[in-house]
């Protein structure tokens, strides 16, 4: 899937609310790109409750949980100062993937396909299970208690 390039102050908005959610690989390659071994890099990672879904044969919802970088001060912990993102190149599939620019149309199928690499990946439920819960997310009335 091609990356999305914008740095525009709506997508650099969602560097302070939202941080993308990596892909399985993502914290890996984040920590290979800092330098830092995964065991220091993850301590830039937490673990977000992540998306709610509907099983269309079922029609139970079901949540996956995601692994996100950390929002500190109200701000990614890779947004520098200058709002750019410090691992722009090897950012979270999240962000890399999407922008606030995209229809529905274009941006489900890849988000379909992010989550279902995260379903499918037991490793990255291995590493989600020792991070910090998320603190920063408040929950919404959409989430059906999920
Ligand atoms: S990793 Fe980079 S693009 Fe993603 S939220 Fe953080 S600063 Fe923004």
């Amino acid at each position: 899937m091609a990356r999305t390039i914008c740095a525009c102050a709506q997508c650099v908005a969602c560097c302070t609310v939202q941080p993308g959610s990596c892909n399985p690989g993502d914290v890996e390659r984040i920590a290979d790109y800092l330098g830092e071994p995964v065991e220091t890099a993850k301590l830039h990672f937490w673990a977000s409750p992540g998306a709610v879904l509907m099983d269309s044969r079922s029609g139970r919802l079901l949540r996956v949980g995601t692994i996100t970088p950390r929002l500190e001060g109200g701000r990614c912990v890779f947004l520098d100062d200058t709002d750019r993102c410090r691992v722009h190149a090897v950012a979270p599939a999240g962000c890399a993937l999407f922008d606030v620019h995209m229809s529905r149309a274009t941006s489900d199928p890849i988000m379909w396909a992010h989550l279902r690499a995260i379903m499918g990946a037991p490793e990255y439920a291995a590493l989600r299970a020792t991070l910090e819960p998320a603190t920063s997310w408040q929950g919404r009335s959409t989430d059906g208690g999920v």
